[in-house]
């Protein structure tokens, strides 16, 4: 498998790619910088939209605009008029929190973990910000909340915890949100490096990114084994969506922040957004929220 460069714009710290099929564009954010960017892959058009506060992760809102997880709270974002409106808020008392990855369920409710500034464990939780835009806690003591993935029969949550350098699998109700049984399902050693995002294919095999390992890994969750790889030009491989117009395209995001002016030398890519387009594979398409 091959990658190209999307966009010549670096991020400190890329995150949260998004398949728009509505407008034919990947969305990501730069998590440190709190840009939003969308690109449109046939133009060559890119935009940026800034946030104002470190942004964990965005989604698509049935209803129009995003949903995001902000490091203050839950906001609904409405890019063509520049709005934002907070909407809750659950970790005001923990200002040393920030959210992280998050992602929409087969429902549409919108699931964002949070994690410590300052590398506390356990002091995250994942939350899901309900359809009636309650919200529940999914997950304590969680150290890096991190990727999160929903199988195609909609029947099992995965979610990483980059810390355990576990994928940990959950029964999960869709009616209700509910979730339960953990099990680990992947272990990574840690030379292989630190897991971050991920995303799952048509056939349930998950598209893990996998932080200072230069790659993103492709996992069979029921063996706990590793089918492929694919080795990308920086150490820091962030998260990765499936899309384009058959969802066979494999965006992947990277970061820049913490390497060193010589690092940074040998790896001018860092930063960017990646296309994989010959993965051979299929991804699910991107849940948005309902609420
Ligand atoms: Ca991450």
């Amino acid at each position: 498998m091959t990658w190209d460069i999307v966009s010549t714009h670096r991020c400190a710290l890329g995150e949260s790619p998004v398949w728009d099929k509505n407008k034919n564009r990947v969305l990501w954010v730069d998590i440190l910088t709190g840009e939003i960017h969308h690109f449109y892959p046939e133009s060559g058009r890119h935009d940026t939209d800034r946030t104002g506060q470190k942004t964990g992760a965005i989604a698509l809102r049935k209803s129009g605009g995003l949903i995001a997880a902000l490091e203050n709270g839950f906001y609904e974002i409405d890019i063509d008029n520049r709005l934002q409106n907070l909407i809750s808020n659950p970790e005001k008392h923990l200002p040393d929190n920030r959210f992280n990855d998050g992602k929409c369920d087969p429902t549409g409710r919108f699931w964002a973990g949070t994690m410590s500034m300052s590398d506390k464990p356990g002091a995250g939780k994942l939350y899901a910000l309900e359809k009636d835009l309650s919200v529940t806690v999914k997950i304590e003591n969680v150290s890096c909340s991190n990727g999160l993935a929903w199988s195609p029969d909609q029947k099992i949550f995965y979610h990483i915890d980059t810390l355990t350098q576990n994928v940990v699998a959950y029964d999960f109700e869709a009616l209700t949100g509910h979730i339960s049984n953990p099990e680990i399902v992947i272990q990574i050693s840690k030379e292989e490096g630190y897991p971050d995002g991920m995303t799952i294919d048509s056939e349930g095999m998950l598209w893990i990114a996998i932080w200072n390992g230069w790659k993103i890994a492709r996992f069979n969750p029921f063996t706990g084994k590793k089918i492929s790889e694919v080795k990308l030009p920086t150490a820091q491989i962030t998260s990765c969506t499936f899309g384009g117009k058959d969802l066979t395209d494999l965006y992947v995001t990277s970061a820049r922040t913490g390497l060193t002016g010589e690092q940074l030398n040998k790896q001018p890519y860092a930063g960017s957004l990646f296309m994989i387009g010959d993965t051979h594979c299929r991804g699910l398409e991107t849940f948005e929220f309902m609420g």
